[in-house]
């Protein structure tokens, strides 16, 4: 193994900074990861129960729920690969076919046709998008992260995650039809066009095209294509229409869904801490959406916020949700939590990065219950890590550097310590943020008015005196 890639048995090699999926499994440290892609819709509770127990067979049993809205199982043995891949296959949640499932990167909006606020049930849409995208030879070379969000609006929308390519409901003359929109989120994305619903698979697979056909081994992902070649070397695609450059899709979401009971009891939503589960708790949770709202109907949407809404369910839902360690109240400080997976599941991580979190946020009542959020990465790559966080960590060797509003890579605020030290540093910093904020000022409002040298030498100070 070299570190450039990763050797996996009965797999391809997969290139580090690649997405892993069921036919191009990733080594970590517990084993091969596996990585299904999102279910439009979701997974039925029998398709769950598939996955609960093929991860309990051929895996370690540990599941994650991903910010793509995507599962993924933990520990697969090399010798198991194989049986896991066909189970996987056979329950309807993988591609037989490695390169169907290799560009099959589509996400879509959870609840579109649950929600009474959502502009478009767009669930058909996505699944057009993700057969017209997964069945064109042109596509399979596209960079494999290379991502599409199909948006529907509404409370349950998506529009804070990034996309190659995005698709937004929008108000035309004739009624709604379909922003389309390159490497950004729903506020920054770069405008396309406009496409009716029966043009947009097409219209996203030739703006894919486009990106397949520029030269090179690998084509750029968009935002490296669009800086280079400008937006209009992607319009013209058939069935592409122009569309005013100020014209925003009509999403109202501002933030993650709230987790608990959706509009009208239309969804029980549950978020689990890190978006760990495991075999148990995913078989639960096919019971309990079968339970409460009825075998036909039931269904476990995957969502970008590392979470699980059940369609139909409502309040009675919310005691067993709980049992499995989900999180269902909109003030749970959990929420503010972040990490990856770290030591020992990972290979590149030196700590504990899960439990030292939720040591962690026993130091920050204040900063968590004002909404501030603490991400805590096991090393410089960031998976899965937020542009920025209020408390951001980074590990390695053992120590972590400690940022406040920080990136990953960004320069750290406190050079690299014990996770002690930083426990009482986070307790100082919250204590700093509770003393001296003025009425509904966050983390970053605070450094604002008074320098960041302030708050660090303040938080010294404070720590030097606890
Ligand atoms: S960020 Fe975490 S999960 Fe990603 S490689 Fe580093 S330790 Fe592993």
């Amino acid at each position: 193994m070299n570190d450039s890639s990763r050797t996996i048995a009965g797999g391809r090699p997969v290139p580090r900074g690649a997405c892993p999926g069921v036919a191009a499994p990733l080594a970590s440290g517990d084993g091969l990861l596996l990585r299904l892609r999102h279910p439009v819709g979701g997974l039925t509770p029998a398709q769950a129960r598939a996955v609960a127990d093929t991860a309990r067979r051929c895996g370690n049993s540990a599941l994650e729920l991903t910010s793509r809205g995507n599962l993924q199982l933990r520990g697969v043995a090399g010798d198991a690969l194989p049986a896991a891949q066909a189970r996987l296959v056979a329950a309807g949640v993988a591609d037989d076919d490695p390169g169907r499932e290799a560009v099959r990167n589509v996400l879509v909006a959870p609840a579109s046709d649950l929600d009474p606020q959502a502009r478009a049930d767009v669930t058909g849409l996505g699944r057009a998008v993700a057969g017209r995208i997964a069945g064109d030879p042109a596509l399979r070379g596209l960079p494999a992260k290379t991502g599409v969000v199909i948006d529907g609006g509404g409370v349950a929308g998506i529009p804070g995650v990034y996309a190659d390519v995005r698709v937004d409901p929008v108000a035309v003359p004739d009624g709604v039809g379909y922003r389309v929109a390159a490497a950004g989120r729903g506020a920054d994305a770069v405008i396309l066009g406009w496409a009716r619903a029966e043009d947009v698979p097409g219209v996203v697979a030739g703006v894919l095209g486009r990106l397949a056909g520029i030269g090179g081994a690998t084509p750029p992902r968009m935002a490296a294509a669009l800086a280079e070649r400008g937006a209009d070397a992607f319009r013209g695609v058939p069935g592409l229409q122009t569309l005013d450059a100020d014209t925003h899709g009509m999403t109202t979401a501002s933030g993650p869904c709230a987790p608990g009971v959706g509009p009208a009891g239309a969804w029980v939503h549950a978020v689990f801490p890190f978006g760990a589960l495991d075999a148990d708790t995913l078989d639960g949770l096919a019971a309990i959406a079968e339970g409460h709202a009825g075998a036909a109907s039931a269904s476990l949407r995957l969502t970008p916020w590392r979470s699980v809404m059940l369609a139909g369910a409502g309040d009675d839902a919310l005691a067993p949700l709980n049992a499995l360690g989900a999180i269902t109240a909109a003030d749970d400080p959990r929420l503010g939590l972040g990490a990856c997976v770290g030591a020992p599941g990972c290979a590149s991580g030196s700590t504990p990065t899960r439990g030292d979190a939720a040591a962690m946020e026993r130091m920050a009542p204040t900063l968590l219950a004002a909404g501030e959020r603490l991400h805590v990465s096991g090393c410089g790559k960031g998976c899965g890590a937020p542009p920025t966080a209020s408390i951001m960590l980074v590990a390695a060797e053992g120590r972590y550097a400690m940022a406040v509003t920080g990136s990953v890579a960004g320069a750290p605020d406190w050079p690299p310590a014990p996770a002690a030290t930083v426990r009482a540093r986070i307790a100082a910093l919250d204590a700093v943020y509770a003393r001296r904020r003025q009425q509904g000022e966050s983390l970053e409002q605070l450094i604002h008015r008074l320098g960041r040298a302030t708050v660090v030498r303040a938080v010294n100070e404070e720590s030097e005196r606890g």
